[in-house]
């Protein structure tokens, strides 16, 4: 799901990344910023584009057809949603990771088929079932600032509405979250990073939750990264050949956010063709940590507006992802992390 009311604004490079978090920031001498370039290279390189799409079969063609509370297959004990959580934590506890759920209460929503078909979701009656969807949680505790936290994250759900693989909306984003933490999984870091799956295709959204819970916590998250719909992009687009990225952004915390996007995909020669765009108000997930009070938020996505032809539709199909287009802003996103990880 997601809100469009945005004006785009063009590139500009008026923060360096030493001041991306104002206060905590200390930049570093020649040698050490050499290190570090060299081991986000190393990162970049690590990337997989074959890996990337084996998790994105699995999780939106076969086994699994969908990732939803009220869709259990003929024969499985567990909703497709739940199968797909699985899959996920057997990943991430491979590498290492040890994986957290938590628990939110959400339902699906109705279809109204005289809506336009990219927006047939309509509120759920009350006597309508609940389901307890989860959030999973793999983290990554910083050495020197474990106290500062830098979550990368993305909706894992498919349409509870349609009966949409949701590839590109979100099975992409959910396996390019899965690839950056396997990529960092023998990273130490020197601030928290907390890889976060959470579910925006049932209502309410559970990164409503997990905001509102950090916040209650205290936790100081110095930024968020959304990955949803990555390498998305036009029919005319597509045909062209782009490998496209939009940072959209809500507060001037994250508009630095954006800008150290542009940076590190230059530095580091990545490729994209990385604009960034300012969002009205705070929509999608990171619009749910912007409203709690964490600024510093921002979206990866292919194309704003939303480019796909197939959004939210049957036609939403593992096939018609550009993987190669997601696997770049994988790796822009990962050199952002942990440039900003080792400049505080
Ligand atoms: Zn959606």
């Amino acid at each position: 799901m997601r809100r469009v009311a945005i004006y785009v604004s063009g590139l500009s490079f008026l923060f360096s990344v030493g001041l991306l978090v104002a206060g905590v920031a200390r930049p570093k001498d020649g040698g050490d910023r050499t290190k570090v370039e060299a081991s986000i290279r190393g990162f970049i390189t690590a990337v997989d584009p074959e890996r990337m799409s084996k998790h994105l079969f699995y999780l939106a063609k076969d086994p699994l057809p969908y990732r939803k509370l009220n869709l259990t297959l003929p024969g499985h004990q567990k909703n497709t949603l739940y199968e797909a959580d699985d899959y996920l934590a057997g990943k991430l506890e491979a590498v290492g990771y040890h994986v957290e759920r938590e628990g939110v209460q959400v339902q699906a929503f109705r279809r109204d088929t005289t809506k336009p078909k990219n927006a047939q979701y309509s509120p759920p009656k009350p006597e309508d079932p609940w389901y307890t969807a989860y959030n999973l949680y793999a983290e990554k505790k910083g050495r020197t600032h474990p106290e500062k936290i830098i979550v990368v994250f993305a909706h894992k759900d498919s349409q509870s509405w349609i009966d949409s693989p949701g590839a590109n909306d979100n099975g992409i984003g959910t396996v390019g979250v899965l690839e950056m933490a396997c990529v960092l999984a023998q990273y130490t870091p020197e601030c928290t990073i907390r890889f976060l799956w959470c579910n925006e295709e049932h209502t309410p959204w559970t990164s409503k939750t997990a905001a509102q819970k950090a916040k209650a916590r205290g936790d100081d998250i110095v930024a968020v990264f959304n990955t949803d719909g990555i390498g998305v992009k036009t029919a005319e687009q597509t045909a062209a050949g782009k490998k496209t990225n939009v940072t959209a952004y809500t507060k001037p915390e994250g508009k630095r956010l954006a800008q150290l996007m542009s940076e590190v995909n230059d530095r580091y020669a990545i490729g994209l063709e990385q604009r960034m765009v300012e969002r009205s108000r705070p929509g999608d997930d990171d619009g749910s940590f912007v409203l709690a009070g964490y600024p510093a938020a921002i979206i990866n996505i292919g194309s704003w507006p939303y480019g796909d032809p197939e959004y939210h539709a049957e036609g939403d199909v593992p096939e018609r992802c550009d993987i190669k287009n997601a696997a770049l802003t994988v790796q822009a996103t990962l050199a952002a992390v942990v440039t900003l990880d080792q400049g505080l």
